[in-house]
């Protein structure tokens, strides 16, 4: 049968978008629907938003420390209005960026919904196409609470078009999204709740960065509620209450529902392509990205596996690769860095201490700081935190965890140093950058501890 297409992406997010063009660079004729924005959740209500209103955040404490550098600054406030335009106009710029890839790789874009009709058909706004191979791109949604009055509160995407500054906001939970949320708010100057269930934030990083995270953070001014749940929130002429399971009541002006995210698996129609799911909706898949139907491949946040941008335009690159360039390969889900922008960031590569431990014993090299930057400026609560977790046997960096000023930054590189395999040996004969927070990691001499 001839097909419109040899490849249907749905969605046009950074998976679905690095897949189409490769593809379509290979020489293969493809579609892509996007019904939202092109660029998905990171270009326009996430990575690249967020880390535009981080730098802000950023800015504010740099003009708090320059005084202490010999500087007379006068900080007059934080204009909401203008670092709005600013950060849409980036994102527009870039959003448009990603159409326009697509296009000059030759790939057929559609402004539009796309359906199941079979496994083959789609509905794509009021066309019907076919296609031999489609890529599930949907990525996911931000989800709220099933408390009484969820409605009332904002997920992540509604910070992108507020008008003006929250000025006492609660954030609900304590993974990524909501660190990042409490810390660039606080920053603007908002006076800032986090409540959530655990009794550290981060629940699954290392936990000396989870201490040191929490001490941080109290040290910004967040207001932290550990062990605690939210039950209801009501509205008291113009502001929020909400209810905590501690039977304590915040009064607040909004509360950001940062609880989790869930696959975009609605109202496609899976059904109709005999595609399974989990019960969280997301797209059940093989170690090849094929789902139930192998000519239906899923890749990005919509699997739910490791959500993270990058991973997803590596998955995206890869399939295109395998499937249209012949060359079968697979990106590496082990070893991922990532990195947490709070304040001070995060940045981590590979097995926790606990999760290093259970495998075998590990030795520990661990240093705590404060970076010559804030020996001056006198700043509270800017510790830096550095950690090697170093399998025993092999001597290879198992994992590596830093809280501290530019950790993103430093943790790429390390990153690429602990995919490679290097042992701890190889990390202490590399000369250090002087004077730097990095060097610290080639200059770990003593072990702390050994655990496993
Ligand atoms: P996470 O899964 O990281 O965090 C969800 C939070 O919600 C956790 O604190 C969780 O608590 C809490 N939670 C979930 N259900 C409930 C409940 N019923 N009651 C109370 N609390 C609840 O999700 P995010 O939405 O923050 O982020 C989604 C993903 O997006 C991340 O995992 C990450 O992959 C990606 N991301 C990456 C960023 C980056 O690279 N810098 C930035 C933002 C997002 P508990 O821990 O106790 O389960």
């Amino acid at each position: 049968m001839a097909y419109d297409f040899d490849l249907f992406v749905i969605g046009g997010g950074s998976a679905g978008v690095r897949c189409a063009r490769i593809a379509a660079g290979h020489g293969a004729r493809v579609g892509v629907a996007e019904e939202r924005f092109w660029g998905g959740t990171c270009v326009n209500v996430g990575c690249v938003p967020k880390k535009i209103m981080v730098n802000a955040a950023e800015y504010g404490l740099w003009a708090g420390d320059a005084a202490a550098f010999g500087w007379d600054i006068e900080n007059r406030g934080h204009d909401w209005a203008k670092l709005a335009a600013a950060r849409d106009a980036e994102v527009a710029r870039l959003s448009g960026i990603y159409d326009k890839l697509l296009k000059g790789a030759g790939a057929t874009s559609f402004n539009a919904r796309a359906t199941f009709i079979d496994a083959h058909t789609l509905q794509v706004g009021d066309q019907r196409v076919t296609a031999e191979r489609i890529v599930i791109a949907t990525g996911g949604t931000a989800q709220r609470l099933d408390i009484p009055g969820a409605e009332l509160g904002c997920i992540s995407d509604d910070l992108f078009t507020m008008k003006a500054l929250p000025k006492r906001v609660a954030v609900l939970g304590s993974g990524y999204i909501a660190v990042e949320f409490a810390c660039l708010l606080r920053g603007l100057g908002a006076e800032v709740d986090l409540v959530y269930r655990a009794p550290m934030p981060l629940r699954g990083f290392d936990e000396d960065i989870r201490t040191a995270l929490t001490e941080a953070l109290t040290a910004q001014g967040i207001r932290l509620n550990p062990d605690v749940s939210p039950t209801r929130i009501t509205r008291a002429d113009d502001e929020l209450l909400l209810g905590l399971s501690t039977n304590f009541v915040r009064e607040v002006d909004a509360v950001f529902f940062c609880t989790g995210r869930l696959p975009n698996t609605q109202g496609l129609n899976l059904d109709a392509a005999d595609v399974a799911t989990k019960p969280n909706g997301a797209v059940v898949v093989d170690e090849h990205h094929a789902t139930s139907q192998p000519h239906i491949f899923a890749i990005g946040d919509v699997i739910d596996r490791v959500n993270l941008t990058p991973m997803a335009t590596a998955v995206g690159h890869a399939l295109a690769d395998t499937l249209f360039g012949g060359r079968p390969r697979q990106a590496s889900y082990e070893n991922v860095p990532t990195a947490v922008f709070t304040s001070p960031p995060i940045g981590t590569v590979g097995l926790t201490e606990a999760e290093a431990a259970k495998r075998g014993k590990v030795d520990i090299y661990l240093t705590r700081f404060t970076p010559m930057r804030h020996t001056i400026s006198k700043r509270e609560g800017r510790k830096t935190v550095m950690k090697l977790v170093v399998d025993q046997a092999s001597q290879k960096i198992v994992g590596a965890h830093m809280l501290g000023e530019d950790a993103a930054e430093i943790m790429q590189g390390i990153g690429i140093a602990v995919v490679m395999g290097a042992t701890k040996q190889d990390f202490d004969r590399t000369i250090g950058i002087h004077p730097t927070a990095a060097e610290e990691f080639v200059t770990l001499r003593t072990r702390a501890r050994e655990a496993g």
